[in-house]
């Protein structure tokens, strides 16, 4: 990547103070959730088997089900700065809990875009309420090669034949929204219930460093016929490029949220021994994620600047670095006991690494490479 980073003109201010009126007041609910509820489990949530619903519900309580939906269907509506805060609140509180709530945001999104109306009258206001839980299958329609999951029309309904190799949720989540490719190459989307059967197939769980009580499976189809009614919307390989672009910036709300709780960690492990030198660490931590929160909020604000993708790119690959580094930092502070499994420094450790590799692209990926490429070339550069 050669462009050079630049300053946005205005820089916007932390994404949390920018918020008023009713958008301040749920994210004061959503701290509260995330501060005396979630947080204090997270550690013992994380290594559940399985996510309990009940955490979902939690958030259900406060609108959060519904965070994206439509007004119209029930939905809170929320503008994207809102997602992000809500999402790094979430995030620094507890990982596999905001991480399988993302994916049923995720279903929210497809279900909204969904051409069948009577599908999305039925569907939306449950998702909106909790009611119904949703996870999504769709990542493998990104991989180069033959389709992993292929859908064939047959009459009024469609075949799905092949396996969905990342699908979180299985056990928690109610239903599915499958994609697959169609012998013209374009993908179509359609849900079903996230339920075994002969023609519905989940692995075990993948046995996962983090997020293992996502309950994430690979998703076999055998020749399941899904109805055309049960069908959202076709799509073509360039228009989900297009949307993955656009959503370049998205997942930076995980990883400052990862960040924002180790720099916690460091920070409170500061005050607790007097140490100076580790304040100062605390201190850089804050100003870089600081910094980085401020440029992904300036940037988000300009999507048809001409330098937005190159930029995008580069600030999506600093997040990811980022969270990886400031948790690293809270291991390095926390010091021999931060390797126990029941140290919430190793937990954001390793959701940090799960982080890097969410909604990966080829682009992302490029990017997140270069960054760490670069930073082996300063230290070479730099060696004492
Ligand atoms: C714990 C976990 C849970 C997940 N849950 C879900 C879920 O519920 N639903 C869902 O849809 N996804 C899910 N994912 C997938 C996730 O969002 C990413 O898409 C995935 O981790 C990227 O890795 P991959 O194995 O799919 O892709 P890979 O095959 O490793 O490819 C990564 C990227 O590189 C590109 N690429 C690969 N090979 C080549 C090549 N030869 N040439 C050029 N480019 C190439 C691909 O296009 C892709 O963009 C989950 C992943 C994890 C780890």
């Amino acid at each position: 990547m050669t462009t050079a980073f630049r300053a946005p003109d205005a820089v916007a201010p932390s994404l949390s103070v920018a918020l008023t009126g009713e958008w301040a007041a749920l994210l004061q609910r959503v701290r509260a959730l995330a501060t005396d509820r979630l947080a204090p489990l997270a550690n013992a949530t994380d290594q559940l088997p399985r996510l309990p619903r009940e955490r979902l519900d939690w958030l259900a309580a406060l609108g959060l089900a519904g965070l994206t939906v439509p007004r119209t269907a029930g939905g809170l509506e929320a503008p994207a700065a809102v997602q992000a805060a809500c999402t790094e609140e979430l995030a620094a509180a507890c990982g596999v809990t905001t991480f399988v709530w993302q994916q049923h945001l995720a279903a929210c999104h497809l279900v909204t875009r969904a051409t069948n109306a009577s599908l999305r009258a039925e569907l939306l206001p449950r998702m909106a309420a909790g009611a119904c839980w949703c996870g999504v299958a769709f990542s493998h329609l990104r991989r180069p090669g033959p389709a992993a999951l292929r859908v064939v029309p047959r009459g009024d309904t469609y075949v799905f034949e092949g396996t969905a190799p990342w699908v979180t949720g299985f056990g928690i989540l109610d239903d599915v929204v499958l994609a697959g490719t169609l012998p013209d190459g374009q993908s179509l989307y359609a849900i079903v219930p996230f339920a075994p059967s002969a023609a519905l197939i989940p692995s075990a769980p993948l046995r996962l460093c983090a997020m293992n009580g996502s309950s994430t499976v690979a998703l076999t189809c055998r020749a399941l016929r899904v109805p055309a009614e049960r069908c959202l919307f076709t799509t073509t390989p360039a228009a989900m490029a297009a949307r993955d672009r656009a959503g370049t910036l998205k997942p930076t709300a995980l990883t400052f949220g990862v960040a924002r709780a180790a720099d916690e960690l460091v920070r409170d492990r500061a005050t607790a021994q007097g140490d100076p030198a580790l304040a100062t660490v605390a201190e850089a931590l804050a100003d870089e994620l600081g910094a980085a929160r401020q440029a992904v909020a300036a940037w988000a604000a300009r999507p048809m600047d001409d330098a937005w993708f190159p930029h995008a790119l580069r600030l999506r690959a600093w997040a990811i670095a980022l969270a990886v580094r400031h948790a690293h930092a809270a291991v390095a502070a926390c010091g021999g006991s931060a390797n126990s499994l029941d140290h919430t420094a190793q937990r954001l450790y390793r959701e940090a690494l799960l982080y890097t590799v969410l909604t990966q692209t080829p682009a992302v990926r490029e990017a997140t490479l270069a960054e760490l490429a670069a930073s082996a070339r300063r230290a070479t550069a730099e060696a004492p």
